[in-house]
């Protein structure tokens, strides 16, 4: 089956009882046995929920899996793979990441005795050099947030398989429609299925996809006796808004790429980071590894003011200053007192992300008003 059809389709049958084509919220914390132990494969809603397995069969399908496992948010799903180790091993994490990924990271298990590295993986060699054996796992986002570099994960995974590391993917900028990890090598691919999965700004989730049934098991374990799990009224909106993901995928797309190009020619914008423009210096892998450069820009403008910068994204009409991305609507985010504020100041600039960098999430609207909402704002 072909994605569309998969969106809409894969893991997802009429209910046996009554026909509904639409998945029911299985609003029930328990089950009724027959016998003790004798029931028909539920048994307590933490461990699972019939909404829940539509959906994480749905997602697996999507990503090329055999399994998926949701989580009550993107972070709880990094919080459970984090449980995997034990103090003194070692985690190699790309320096470009989601602020709240590095906070779990350093402030939380860091504490507990896990020992993080953070370096830029958009050469490869660089894990070479960094992979030790107590390298337990690596960690990379592509493309990154909020600079939007690519990370070749292909290369990437070919260093992890033969180090024996587990090498996770978080996918949640592309989402599946544009790019499958598991493909390329990865061995996990993690979702905040808060942004394009669930697409409408209407619920937190999020979603482990894996192949080997060992890791899933320890996972699902975890997840068990930890107990991170989504509601089923809200695995039933990540279901409705997967079903229309590749038609929203298609336009964020074509909007960003607009908008990419209008901000690359304004003359008071110095710099613009978008995968799809031809100058990027990694267009030919993002066009090797994606099937489209996805919603996502990020630009600086000229002088680096900050109060500029604040000033422009004051001026909105239409993108709705706020964190967060991956809906319909267009979102602008000021990433170094927003999303990235848990870095700190001096690790942003290291890794080149500035104070004065705006980050857009383009949304679905028409892209004259988005592009005439930009020019009003710049000015
Ligand atoms: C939002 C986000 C997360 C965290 O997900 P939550 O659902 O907010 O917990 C992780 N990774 C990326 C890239 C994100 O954008």
């Amino acid at each position: 089956m072909k994605f569309a059809t998969k969106a809409i389709h894969a893991g997802i049958e009429p209910d046996p009882t009554t026909g509904a084509i639409m998945t029911p919220i299985y609003q029930t914390s328990t089950y009724v046995q027959e016998s003790p132990g004798k029931h028909k494969g539920y048994e307590y809603a933490r461990t699972q929920n019939p909404t829940r397995t539509v959906l994480q069969n749905n997602l697996a399908a999507l990503e090329n899996g055999q399994h998926g496992i949701c989580y009550a948010s993107g972070l709880a799903a990094t919080d459970a793979i984090l449980k995997l180790f034990k103090p003194g091993d070692e985690i190699i994490a790309s320096n470009d990441l989601y602020g709240g990924t590095y906070r779990i990271m350093v402030r939380v298990f860091q504490e507990y005795g896990l020992k993080f590295k953070f370096i830029g993986l958009e050469n490869p060699s660089a894990l070479e050099t960094a992979i030790t054996p107590a390298t337990k796992m690596v960690w990379i986002e592509t493309p990154t947030n909020p600079l939007l570099r690519i990370v070749d994960i292909q290369s990437i995974a070919a260093i992890t398989k033969a180090k024996n590391t587990l090498l996770v993917v978080d996918n949640t900028f592309a989402s599946p429609y544009l790019q499958n990890p598991l493909d390329l090598g990865a061995d996990i691919v993690l979702h905040s299925a808060t942004k394009y999965l669930g697409g409408h700004s209407d619920t937190v989730m999020g979603a482990l996809i894996l192949n080997d049934d060992e890791l899933t098991k320890r996972l699902e374990f975890i997840q068990n006796a930890c107990g991170a799990v989504p509601g089923p009224q809200d695995c039933f909106l990540v279901l409705r808004g997967i079903k229309t993901l590749h038609i929203r995928m298609q336009r964020h797309c074509e909007n960003a790429l607009k908008i990419a190009q209008y901000l690359s020619q304004h003359p008071k914008v110095s710099k613009v980071n978008y995968p799809g423009l031809e100058n990027h210096p990694q267009h030919e892998l993002a066009k090797r590894q994606m099937r489209g450069f996805g919603g996502m820009v990020s630009f600086e403008l000229h002088g680096d003011s900050l109060p500029e910068a604040v000033r422009v994204m004051e001026s909105f009409q239409v993108f709705s200053l706020g964190e967060s991305l991956g809906g319909v609507e267009s979102l602008c985010t000021h990433p170094a007192s927003m999303t990235h504020a848990s870095i700190p100041k001096e690790e942003r600039e290291k890794n080149g992300l500035k104070d004065t960098l705006i980050r857009l999430s383009v949304g679905i609207e028409d892209v004259d008003d988005l592009i005439k909402d930009l020019e009003r704002a710049i000015g």
